[in-house]
């Protein structure tokens, strides 16, 4: 097979390097060309006020838009990126991108949104994030308290000390930092207010079946319930039904994100998409 593809593929073709390594290979030459020739686009997917069912936020979420048109969704190819270090420069692309849109929106005269960014932990560990979070505020002109950043309890993993630090000078800021995930990853609950973080976000896999399955409620409930005492925000993802929803709405989550609502989209699709929403709503 790596004869068919080529001379110098053969040459680099050793019994160690098993057919996964090279697929691997390929995946990073990909996206070092992706990000060159700007083949990353950003989609994004509404936040809504539980409450009131104001759209509030937006997360957004990279996607890969090859030359055929096919998409590629992050899980094919954030891991690849994490290991070959691509990740630095992209996330500086996906926050400097996502704060234009957020000031793009602003300036035609959508309501005042958040826009949520991933964060991987290979950016705090190998990036100057400080320094790409301020260049892309001030580039785009977009004030802190709009800019979210998503990070995942992983980055405690390896330096706690190191990472509490990098976070604290992130919120001085003033951006807003959510814990995404949450539930699936175990810092303690202590670290939580020593991290500074606004707002936790419930991992789908307990919002999903919520009306369903009583375990996965009674999770969604406790976590509520911690967020709330602990005066943090709570959203949580992966509400695909009205029934969920609506439980917790009563439940009194702040704010919900899912297909329910709706499914990620192009940056030029919201407005289009909040016109209908607020038709369907009656506001
Ligand atoms: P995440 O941040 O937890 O994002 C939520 C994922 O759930 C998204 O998948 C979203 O499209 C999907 N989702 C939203 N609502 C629903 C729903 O109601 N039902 C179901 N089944 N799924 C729903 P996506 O876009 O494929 O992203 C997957 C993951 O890739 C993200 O998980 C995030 O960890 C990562 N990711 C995405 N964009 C970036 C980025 O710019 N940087 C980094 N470092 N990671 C990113
Ligand atoms: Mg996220
Ligand atoms: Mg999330
Ligand atoms: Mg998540």
């Amino acid at each position: 097979q790596a004869k068919a593809a080529g001379r110098d593929t053969w040459r680099f073709y050793t019994p160690a390097m098993n057919e996964q390594a090279l697929e691997q290979l390929q995946l990073r030459t990909l996206l070092r060309r992706a990000l060159e020739q700007r083949q990353f686009v950003l989609y994004y997917q509404p936040q809504i006020d539980l409450a009131s069912g104001a759209l509030v936020g937006v997360e957004a979420l990279v996607r890969l838009q090859r030359e055929d048109g096919a998409i590629m969704a992050p899980g094919q190819f954030i891991a690849a990126a994490e290991d070959s270090g691509l990740i630095v420069p992209l996330g500086e692309w996906v926050l400097r991108e996502a704060c234009a849109q957020a000031m793009r929106w602003q300036q035609q005269g959508l309501p005042a949104l958040t826009v949520a960014v991933n964060l991987s932990a290979v950016q705090f560990r190998r990036g100057d994030l400080l320094h790409s979070v301020t260049q892309a505020l001030t580039d785009a002109g977009l004030a802190p308290q709009r800019l979210e950043l998503e990070l995942t309890e992983s980055i405690l993993i390896d330096d706690a000390e190191q990472m509490i630090d990098q976070l604290r000078r992130l919120k001085a800021l003033g951006v807003c930092l959510s814990i995404d995930d949450f539930g699936t990853g175990y810092s303690s609950l202590a670290y939580l207010k020593r991290l500074a973080v606004d707002k936790l976000k419930i991992d789908q896999s307990f919002v999903r079946d919520i009306a369903g399955d009583p375990d996965d409620a009674a999770i969604v409930r406790a976590i509520i319930s911690m967020a709330r005492s602990l005066k943090l925000q709570v959203i949580a993802e992966g509400v695909e039904t009205a029934d969920a929803a609506t439980l917790l709405r009563m439940h009194q989550c702040h704010e919900a994100q899912g297909w329910h609502f709706a499914r990620p989209m192009p940056a030029q699709d919201l407005p289009g998409w909040l016109e209908q929403y607020q038709g369907r709503r009656g506001a």
